[in-house]
């Protein structure tokens, strides 16, 4: 089958990293969150790190110069060469169009969009949890605020974005992670025998 590219989309506490993990075990392709690099950055004191620490804390966007050159590097390894899950990218429509135009540049295209979303207090509740486990800076309650607010403002309009290239598939992200896969894997296996 064509490279598959996929794009994972949704508030933060919706359960989106969890679900890109498991479908990239399961199809063997890299799982790309562009807040785990981050983080990782963050941890090893490099110059990006330095550079997008105060956002991060802050709960804002990284600017889309730093982010969308290091998700372009990270594209062009070899690992990518069957298909990749983006997951927490684009965040705005800038960083969409600019993954378009690179995309069209190699002859390629996102496959799909998938779309998660579940309501706000259940987003509050899951990232609560998740802040006693991982300890999280940008966890705290007034980031989540803001974070929330950015993906209102920022990130929400790529929903329709890619619904207006027919590529959109919206998941309600309540239940467990199994039953929310189960669905996801029911649009993947349409993907691929679409193809
Ligand atoms: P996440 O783990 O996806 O919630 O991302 C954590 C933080 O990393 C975000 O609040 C942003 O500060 C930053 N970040 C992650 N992805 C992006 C992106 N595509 N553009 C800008 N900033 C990002």
């Amino acid at each position: 089958m064509s490279k598959l590219i996929l794009v994972f989309l949704g508030p933060p506490g919706v359960g989106k990293g969890t679900q890109a993990a498991k479908l990239a075990d399961d199809l063997k392709l890299p799982h790309i969150s562009t807040g785990a690099i981050f983080r990782d950055h963050l941890k090893r004191e490099t110059e990006l790190g330095k550079k997008a620490k105060s956002y991060m804390d802050a709960g804002n966007l990284v600017p889309d110069e730093l982010t969308v050159s290091m998700v372009m590097d990270r594209l062009g390894q070899p690992d990518c060469d069957a298909g990749y899950i983006l997951d927490g990218f684009p965040r705005n429509l800038k960083q969409g169009e600019e993954l378009d135009k690179a995309l069209q540049a190699r002859g390629e295209s996102i496959t799909a969009a998938l779309n998660f979303d579940a309501p706000r207090s259940v987003l509050v509740d899951r990232i609560a949890g998740r802040a006693e486990k991982e300890g999280r800076k940008d966890d705290t309650p007034e980031t989540v605020k803001n974070r929330l607010e950015v993906y209102d403002a920022e990130t929400g309009p790529l929903t329709p974005w890619a619904d207006g290239k027919r590529i959109l598939h919206s998941f309600d992200a309540q239940g467990t992670v199994d039953e929310i896969y189960a669905r996801v894997k029911v649009v993947v296996e349409g993907l691929k025998a679409g193809d």
